[in-house]
């Protein structure tokens, strides 16, 4: 059976932008996309779905979050002075207060949030992956879902070690074509660097992705180059030795075997050029994600540079604890305007590479190239159709300098993944919406908020 979903707009994003345009779907994957007219000849028997105020795009993808905490989503708002602060406040609520079944409800609703906003596939950072797993599921949507590891002491670097490798053995059972499963050292400054080597060979050895928090704060910079500031203080109190390398994060990534793993790496703010130099080299992709590092006061990753240098950059929201919206299509304009606000910046950003950023460029940067991330036959059914014609975006000229500058994932119509249409006339079909809002609150109640 053949599917024509036709549009005012189809932006296939590896090739010209189609007026008046459809894709036919066959299963789950693209067979065909073209003009309306042409393809409505081509698929006569075909079942058509119209969209006509609005463009059909790839599904955008999400290349960092962190679902378990959506019920963190206002939580930490300003009190915090410093990023310890923040971290420790979060990881408390994390560990102490949330039942598995509290996280996989925190995770669902998150991924639903997603699925609203267009979202079709997701690289996920998650202390409790295999709620966070189940819960992408259950929603319907691509991921890949990263077992996080914490552990800066190096006394305790094999037992933690140890405990990855049960958690992921265990995980292994919950993969589907959709989800899958990776690790993620957590960040520098809270697993040490034998650890890192460890889970850099297991990832080698087993074929797993690896994604890691990297040159994310200032207090990360000074704990690595000085062995100062609160980072330093936190670990000085806990009686670990901390050895300072002296080296820029990626440096120090590089010298620990994390960068032979091709790894996905959020945020890389303090990168000079000698890092991105590296991370050209050693085919690292990056996850932008501009609004959590303006609302966390880290700064600016240089992602016009990262562009220039041909290096994968997906856009991610990180968690809603510091966004607080799961929102590709409002994180793209921020990245837009963030690169843009620079004074004497190399060029102006244009909306055509932020869109790219969010879909293709996305996908490349959490390892999905050539199944998702664009618009042509034989790739994965992953799209999304967004209204162009809200008050707020008409008129509209250009349907993507419509979507960068004028749009948001409250503007989505529809989601699909892989041919089944998890979000549709309003609602997620996969999951029941309002008893997952009910849970919510009452979690939200427990922690306090
Ligand atoms: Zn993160």
């Amino acid at each position: 059976m053949t599917i024509l979903y036709c549009a005012r707009w189809v932006l296939p994003i590896s090739s010209s932008s189609i007026e008046d345009g459809a894709i036919a779907i066959e299963g789950n994957l693209i067979a065909d996309v073209g003009t309306r007219a042409s393809l409505v000849g081509k698929y006569p028997d075909a079942t058509v779905r119209n969209f006509p105020d609005a463009a059909i795009l790839p599904g955008l993808i999400n290349a960092h979050s962190h679902l378990e905490l959506t019920a963190r989503r206002g939580f930490l708002e300003s009190e915090e002075s410093d990023f310890m602060g923040w971290l420790k406040k979060l990881t408390v609520a994390r560990l102490e207060l949330m039942t598995p079944d509290d996280r996989y409800v925190s995770a669902a609703w998150g991924a639903t949030e997603a699925a609203r906003a267009g979202i079709t596939a997701l690289a996920d950072a998650s202390d409790g992956a295999y709620e966070s797993i189940k819960a992408l599921s259950d929603v319907g949507l691509r991921g890949i879902v990263f077992q996080e590891s914490f552990g800066p002491d190096p006394r305790l670097a094999d037992d933690n070690f140890a405990k990855l490798i049960d958690k992921v053995g265990r995980l292994a059972e919950l993969e589907t074509p959709l989800v899958k499963v990776g690790v993620s050292p957590h960040a520098p400054y809270t697993v040490c660097g034998r650890q890192l080597e460890l889970i850099s060979e297991f990832a080698l050895t087993e074929d797993l992705p690896v994604m890691m928090h990297a040159a994310e704060s200032d207090a990360e910079v000074m704990l690595l180059r000085e062995g100062q500031g609160t980072f330093a203080e936190a670990l000085r109190k806990r009686g670990i030795k901390w050895h300072t390398p002296g080296l820029s994060t990626i440096q120090y990534l590089k010298r620990h075997c994390v960068l032979q793993t091709k790894p996905l790496l959020a945020h890389c703010i303090s990168v000079d050029n000698a890092d991105i130099e590296t991370l050209r080299e050693s085919g690292a992709r990056i996850a932008h994600c501009p609004k959590s590092n303006a609302k966390l006061g880290h700064g600016r990753a240089p992602f016009s540079n990262f562009l220039n240098r041909g290096i994968a950059v997906g856009l991610g929201s990180d968690s809603v604890a510091s966004n607080n919206t799961c929102d590709i299509l409002e994180e793209a304009r921020f990245a837009t305007l963030m690169a843009r606000s620079e004074i004497g910046g190399q060029r102006m950003l244009t909306a055509t590479e932020a869109l790219h950023a969010a879909t293709a460029g996305g996908a490349r940067a959490i390892g999905l190239a050539g199944y998702t991330g664009e618009l042509r036959a034989g790739l994965q059914a992953d799209f999304a159709a967004v209204s162009l014609a809200g008050p707020h975006q008409l008129p509209s000229y250009d349907p993507i300098n419509t979507l960068i500058f004028a749009s948001s994932g409250r503007d989505v119509v529809l989601t699909v993944v892989a041919g089944r249409e998890v979000f549709a006339a309003g609602q997620v079909t996969t999951i029941d919406e309002e008893r997952l809002a009910a849970r919510m609150k009452e979690i939200a109640v427990k922690l306090g908020i």
